[in-house]
């Protein structure tokens, strides 16, 4: 038990370690959103593997993160701001960004419409592919 709380703990420490990169990747703005200002935190995007992967990191503010923790039940509005992120330089931002639009276009045509324009090369593809939110 002891040693399994551990190497949670250690874990916890390894991604909050990556704020400081991500702080400057994101020059401390939400990646989603672009807030500023506001506390940011380190989002792993799922499925979480049991070693930390920077690369699959994202700075996100707190609305950010409530919204992602439901996203089908969005409401029309709220995530209008992907229409910035997904064309972010980041790979795993902007490809978080595609996978929600895609999870929301059938109920929003603006989402839709957002991704008629979306371009991804073969890298963004596969690292999309491997993206679940466990969305049912
Ligand atoms: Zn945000």
């Amino acid at each position: 038990m002891a040693k399994g709380l551990d190497k949670y703990q250690e874990r916890l420490n390894i991604v909050s370690g990556f704020g400081k990169n991500l702080a400057r990747r994101s020059k401390s703005k939400c990646e989603l959103c672009e807030a500023s200002g506001v506390k940011l935190s380190v989002f792993e995007v799922p499925p979480v593997k049991e070693e930390p992967n920077y690369d699959r990191c994202i700075f996100l503010c707190e609305s950010c993160i409530e919204l992602l923790k439901n996203i089908k039940k969005s409401k029309e509005n709220d995530f209008r701001f992907l229409s910035g992120s997904m064309w972010s330089e980041v790979a795993i931002v902007k490809v978080t960004a595609l996978y929600i639009l895609n999870n929301i276009k059938d109920k929003y045509s603006w989402a839709e419409e957002l991704l008629e324009n979306a371009y991804l090369d073969e890298d963004e593809k596969e690292l999309l592919k491997t993206i679940d939110f466990e969305i049912k």
